[in-house]
């Protein structure tokens, strides 16, 4: 106990590596480049907006969603205290119970959340929303839960060693299927951070798809849930707050320049602060930095040490755009209580209306004053032409992109006559700030991009630990159960290289709880054991199974 660990990265990975170890006794010091703690999940207040005393507008990088299935974060965010909240920031979770299908030639499509019955409600429930109003034909709706099914009930190793390296767009035929079904299903794809259905692959997609449908139809609360406040105020600022109580040193606008690596262990980081250069050292190190840091970070010493560590270049070219927009309101509108998806947006929108989930938020404070909603909007496709000026959001000024995705956001709210959003009743807007035009003419870069899971990539992610015997992983791209790149897989990677560390050190202490990932157990168990006979042998999935359902 008492060893020194070294964090450099501040995101939420950093964070949780942060809390896990300094709860355990260790001496936590973490190294973090921006002003904000946070990382991507941080909120960004718009420079210069807060009027006569007032704070500045909350702005974020992107809207946060906590579906139900996610554990490791949620018990974390349990122990960060808040006020009298007994389940501490966790409880500043609020429940969204719908998930709107907003299209172009028709009103938005609403359906439910939280569905307090059993899986045959999963076929009730999707055959009328797919059926009936989206145009997708009885057969293609049966295919489409075949599908689905399919995955629910295929043992982990086919999902890790078949699936990783089929693209949903192939798994679910997409290319066979009607023009209907391939704009509902793989647009659908859109709410998985940005998943692109020709790219990304079968074992996420199909899995985390069907976790979340699954979630709808299964009592005990809804499958999408989003904080009551601007992130930093009900959850990361707390958090820090908490971690300096505990002892963890959290150094903000700290540039860590290069890690020292000699004779095959990590020597120290170099690091910048105000102007000043030194050198940072510890028993272990953590890198939390996203991939397409890290993947500049391995030196060839490193590289030597563990050659496993040169995936990352490759795995770094998984990177894709996938940053927030907010639209200030002069008049709330709520649209739906849930996201909403615009499965006819060229740019792959979705939004979330906030003000109805921020209760106890006095929007007074902020601004001028005069801003009475928000809407925060994401875009997943920077590559496709828009509708208004025929450019690719990439190649857009910010203004064009206000225009074009406010144009998009009416082209799928304002159908049938019915006026849901106003020109006149925007107040202000913000871009993220990681959007950056380096000068009038040339394109802007993306400080900040994010790991897409695609089709062949599973097998560059490391693991939490490395053959350097002091340097662990902690990050979205580490391989983790929860084999996405989000904030539950940030905080898994988080608790592997905590569990490193632990065995590394000899420690006795509590090793940090890891979940599976899906929750079809026990319901599923049989089929799964069976898949898992049937592959182990090298034969398919077993079809048959969904007829014998009856
Ligand atoms: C627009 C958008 C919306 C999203 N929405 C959701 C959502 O709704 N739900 C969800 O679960 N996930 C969502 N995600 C994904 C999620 O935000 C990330 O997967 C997660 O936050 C990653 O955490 P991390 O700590 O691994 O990495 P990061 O958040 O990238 O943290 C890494 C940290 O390292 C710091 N750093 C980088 N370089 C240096 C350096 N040289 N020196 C020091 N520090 C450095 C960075 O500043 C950053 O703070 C979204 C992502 C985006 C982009």
């Amino acid at each position: 106990m008492g060893k020194k660990v070294v964090i450099l990265g501040g995101g939420v990975a950093g964070l949780s590596a942060a809390h896990e170890l300094a709860e355990r006794g260790f001496d936590v010091t973490v190294y973090e480049l921006r002003r904000i703690a946070g990382g991507k999940a941080r909120s960004i207040p718009v420079p210069g907006s807060g009027k006569q005393g007032r704070k500045d507008l909350p702005g974020e990088h992107g809207f946060r969603f906590f579906p139900r299935f996610y554990k490791h974060i949620i018990d974390t965010m349990e122990r960060i205290p808040y006020g009298n909240n007994p389940k501490g920031v966790a409880d500043n979770l609020v429940e969204g119970t719908r998930l709107g299908l907003a299209r172009t030639d028709g009103p938005p499509v609403e359906f439910l959340t939280e569905f307090p019955t059993s899986l045959k409600d999963l076929r009730a429930l999707l055959k009328s929303l797919f059926d009936n109003r989206l145009g997708v034909s009885e057969r293609e709706f049966e295919h489409f839960l075949d599908r689905i099914w399919q995955v629910m009930t295929s043992c982990n190793e086919r999902r890790t060693e078949e699936y990783q390296d089929i693209p949903w767009w192939d798994f679910i035929d997409a290319e066979r299927q009607s023009e209907a079904f391939r704009r509902v299903f793989t647009g659908m794809t859109r709410i998985l951070v940005a998943a692109k259905a020709r790219e990304a692959n079968t074992a996420t997609v199909g899995s985390v798809g069907a976790q979340i449908l699954a979630d709808m139809v299964v009592p005990g609360g809804s499958a999408s849930r989003i904080l009551n406040g601007p992130t930093n105020e009900v959850w990361i600022d707390p958090w820090v707050e908490y971690l300096r109580q505990i002892g963890v040193d959290y150094h903000k606008n700290a540039r860590v320049e290069r890690i020292e690596c000699n004779d095959g262990i990590i020597t120290g980081a170099i690091v910048t602060k105000n102007g000043e250069t030194f050198e940072v050292k510890g028993d272990y190190y953590i890198a939390a930095f996203p991939v397409e840091v890290m993947a500049e970070m391995v030196t060839p010493e490193m590289a030597a040490t563990d050659p496993s560590l040169n995936n990352l270049k490759k795995l770094a070219e998984s990177v894709d755009w996938m940053n927030g927009i907010q639209f200030y309101l002069k008049e709330d509108v709520t649209i739906i209580h849930g996201h909403i998806i615009y499965i006819d947006s060229p740019w792959a929108l979705t939004s979330v209306s906030q003000r109805q989930f921020w209760p106890r938020f006095d929007f007074s404070e902020y601004g001028d004053g005069q801003v009475k909603g928000i809407l925060s909007v994401d875009i997943s496709d920077w590559e496709k032409p828009g509708i208004l000026y025929g450019k690719s959001a990439r190649h857009c000024s910010p203004e064009e992109i206000r225009d074009e995705v406010w144009a998009q956001l009416k082209a799928g709210l304002n159908v049938e006559g019915k006026v849901v959003l106003e020109d006149s009743n925007i107040h202000s807007w913000y871009l993220d700030e990681d959007i950056h035009y380096p000068n009038p003419d040339g394109l802007p870069v993306n400080l900040e991009p994010l790991l897409v899971n695609k089709v062949y990539t599973w097998d560059w992610r490391p693991h939490a630990y490395t053959a350097i015997p002091n340097l662990f992983l902690a990050s979205d791209y580490v391989k983790t159960n929860t084999d996405l790149a989000t904030m539950e897989g940030a905080n898994e990677a988080a608790r592997r290289a905590v569990n490193a560390i632990l065995h590394a050190s000899g420690s006795r202490a509590k090793r940090c709880k890891i979940w599976d990932m899906y929750q079809f157990e026990p319901f599923l168990f049989l089929y799964r054991e069976h898949d898992e006979f049937r592959f182990r042998r090298g034969l398919p999935w077993n079809g048959k199974m969904i007829a014998s359902l009856g």
